[in-house]
């Protein structure tokens, strides 16, 4: 099973690198990229914790991206952790993160909520605090029930406390990854809501900038999607990753490496890769 996609609790997902390591052995993956959200700094301990076992790891990112009124997610693979274009960018990202966080931590004091900022950075283990971290204060407060809710209600696109984030642009966020050495891929390409002509014009932009694939197989994706995304990459000429997109067993929908198979007809991203 190859799986290029999932977090670890150094962004959003629940299990540390060691932990998710072992998940992904127990699930037969044998090559596994971590594409930590903004962040490489569970690749470390993801490599010491890989050391003698039989899984390859490939160092990853999902760095976020505005694009026109859209948060966009694109993937870099097989990036140097170490590039400077890369760790500037992680830094100005990251900056703009935090402040998101407290623009969100006012808009849910408005609502009722003390310290969302603390309180969601405390369930976090970090400062880099994702939405989904907000979410389970919303549901520890009793606020909604499900994470979901948390999204409709307060966090999603145009709710209370949605606040837009200042992330790079689809070029300097191709350009990091290919400076660093990596490929680029569009990640669930079918979650953003776009229509048919927009997700082309994404497309375009992102190939002009460098960009390669796209994610074609990403979390329990349906096979028609998958055959849907397939076609756009003969038609645009990109490359085909997959991944399960795994934050943890309480929010996933799928475990690692347990997604459907990529289509026949596409050019897997891994073809050309001598792995060592
Ligand atoms: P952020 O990077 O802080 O904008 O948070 C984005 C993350 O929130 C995504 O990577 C998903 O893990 C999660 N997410 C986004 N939309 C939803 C949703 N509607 N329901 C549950 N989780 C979501
Ligand atoms: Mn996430
Ligand atoms: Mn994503
Ligand atoms: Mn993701």
């Amino acid at each position: 099973m190859i799986d290029f996609h999932c977090h670890s609790s150094f962004s959003d997902g629940e299990l540390a690198p060691e932990a998710l390591l072992q998940k992904a052995i127990d699930a037969k993956v044998t090559i596994l990229a971590l594409t930590d959200h903004d962040t490489t700094a569970g690749l470390l301990p993801l490599h010491q914790a890989a050391k003698g076992q039989a899984i390859k790891i490939i160092d990853g990112i999902e760095l976020s991206v505005r694009w026109k009124k859209y948060d966009i997610h694109i993937i870099g693979l097989r990036i140097n952790p170490e590039s400077s274009i890369l760790c500037d960018l992680i830094v100005r990202q990251n900056e703009n993160r935090m402040i998101r966080a407290q623009q969100i931590s006012m808009h849910l004091e408005a609502c009722g909520i003390k310290d969302a900022y603390q309180k969601a950075a405390e369930i976090a283990g970090h400062e880099r605090v994702s939405r989904p971290h907000f979410a389970q204060v919303l549901m520890n407060e009793g606020k909604v029930p499900t994470m979901q809710a948390a999204f409709k209600q307060f966090l999603g696109r145009g709710r209370k406390a949605y606040v837009p984030t200042a992330w790079a642009s689809v070029e300097e966020v191709v350009a990091a990854i290919v400076g660093a050495g990596g490929q680029a891929v569009i990640a669930h390409p079918l979650k953003y809501a776009l229509t048919q002509s927009k997700l082309h014009e994404l497309i375009i932009a992102f190939r002009m900038a460098g960009g390669v694939g796209i994610e074609v197989v990403s979390g329990a994706a349906t096979v028609l999607q998958a055959n849907y995304l397939a076609g756009i990459c003969n038609r645009f000429k990109l490359l085909a990753s997959t991944g399960s997109d795994y934050h943890g067993d309480t929010y996933s929908y799928i475990t690692l490496g347990r997604q459907p198979p990529l289509p026949v007809n596409c050019i897997p991203i891994w073809q050309q890769w001598i792995i060592e």
